[in-house]
């Protein structure tokens, strides 16, 4: 890439010419990789900036099955595959000793004709596999280098990077996370609030086979869930953790060693994988949630957690990320100008129902579970009563979850002729 104030020759040097790119994706994170790869599939060259850093945290997401139709489009899914472990079954148990307690509920992915509602990897894993693949694929320049500054200037964006390099693009697709650089320059503003919760993530070998299955324990912390993994080359069942805690019990489960850890574990999930011991590093995230108030501004849009965060309930954080890669895809793709205004706002449009939707569900059910009002435990109570009873209803919930193969969902997330 051409070099900013090249005075090696020791003269005043001409101002460089700035590389051009179609596409400039700001993060190298899950949503901006994956959005690198959609956007050179269809033809356009990419900057992508940033360096992939995953860490193993024992953080793991459950990709759904829009998001693995996605994967499979760009030839992502054969390595993520291999790090993955199928989700059947997706259960509910309310562990709040309410007295007002409801049944469990399981949802059957078999119900709504499919063999899996998607897949759990590690979020480590994922990270790797789709950088190995954005570091190959033709038409992206990913020289792993951060933004330092962009600014719009109507006919396209002028990106400044670390290194002090400089480039164009039409459309500039910030990826940049929770506290995304990029959104502040482009004046978006959010709202954020936070959680009196905070999530332990873990993975963990255990005695007895998860059977595809995952358990979401509604306690008066908040969720405690368990989700399955590939067991490890050793041939031992594995499953992850998500933990939302107190602060003050975040702190004392800090101190806890692998084995105190593991036993805590087995107790508060009733021994349901029988004996347990902590596989690899763990990590402590506190909660909160952030979201938007327009998707777009000038040539600049949001995906991923730039543009929207909540707690980690019903998988729908990185799903939704994806989902905001894929709308903003199909409405920018038969453009000749990626970045021209009527393709954002009809993204902005298309993203503030779905958005907006999935973070007061998330937002109402993480509450009602801290409120301990018992008018609340009662409506929550006849909720999963009726999910538990009525078929059409649980798959109706199914359906929506996943969010496949609705009129709006994104073409490459559709699963009919994903390869
Ligand atoms: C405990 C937990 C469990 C979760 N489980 C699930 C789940 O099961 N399913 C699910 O769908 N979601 C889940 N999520 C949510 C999911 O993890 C996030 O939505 C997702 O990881 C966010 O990815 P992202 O790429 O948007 O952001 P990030 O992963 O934050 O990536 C942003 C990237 O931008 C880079 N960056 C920042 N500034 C710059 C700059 N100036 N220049 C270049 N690069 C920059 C950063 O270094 C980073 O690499 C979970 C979240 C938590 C906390």
């Amino acid at each position: 890439m051409p070099q900013l104030n090249d005075t090696a020759n020791g003269s005043m040097a001409p101002a460089p010419q700035a590389a051009r790119y179609d596409v400039a994706v700001i993060g190298a994170g899950a949503a901006g990789l994956v959005a690198a790869l959609v956007f050179a599939r269809d033809g356009y060259s990419v900057l992508l900036m940033g360096a992939a850093r995953p860490v193993r945290d024992g953080r793991t997401v459950a990709l759904l099955d829009g998001s693995v139709s996605l994967l499979k489009r760009l030839g992502a899914w054969p390595s993520i595959e291999a790090h993955a472990a199928p989700l059947a079954t997706m259960r509910i148990v309310d562990d709040t000793g309410s007295l007002v307690r409801a049944p469990p509920v399981s949802f059957d992915s078999a119900e709504i004709g499919l063999a899996a509602f998607g897949f759990n990897v590690e979020n480590a894993d994922l990270v790797t596999a789709l950088a190995d693949l954005a570091a190959r694929q033709e038409g992206i320049a990913f020289p792993g280098t951060e933004l330092q500054s962009l600014a719009d200037e109507g006919e396209a964006v002028r990106l400044v990077l670390a290194d002090g390099s400089q480039a164009m693009a039409c459309l500039v697709v910030a990826a940049d996370g929770r506290r995304s650089q990029a959104r502040d320059r482009a004046g978006i503003e959010t709202r954020d609030w936070s959680y009196p919760q905070v999530a332990l993530t873990a993975i963990f070998s255990h005695r007895l086979p998860h059977q595809d299955t995952s358990t979401e324990f509604h306690t008066r912390e908040g969720a405690f869930t368990l989700v399955p993994l590939p067991a490890s080359t050793g041939g031992a069942h594995r499953s992850s953790l998500v933990w939302m805690m107190s602060p003050d019990r975040a702190e004392r489960v800090r101190a806890l060693d692998d084995a105190a850890l593991a036993a805590a574990v087995e107790r508060r999930a009733h021994s349901l994988l029988g004996p347990m011991a902590v596989d690899g590093p763990r990590g402590v995230v506190p909660m909160g949630g952030l979201s938007v108030k327009r998707y777009a501004s000038g040539r600049i849009a949001l995906v991923g957690e730039a543009a929207h965060v909540f707690p980690p309930i019903g998988a729908q954080g990185l799903n939704l990320g994806l989902r905001d890669v894929a709308t903003l895809r199909d409405c920018v793709v038969d453009t000749a100008d990626p970045g021209e205004a009527a393709g954002l706002a009809a993204y902005d449009r298309g993203r503030r129902l779905d958005v907006g939707l999935r973070t007061r569900g998330v937002d109402l059910l993480n509450r009602s579970l801290l409120s301990g009002l018992l008018p609340v435990d009662l409506a929550r109570g006849i909720g999963l009563s009726l999910l538990d009873r009525i078929g059409p209803l649980r798959r109706a919930v199914m359906r929506t979850g996943l969010a496949a193969d609705e009129p709006t969902t994104p073409s490459l997330m559709r699963r009919a002729d994903a390869a």
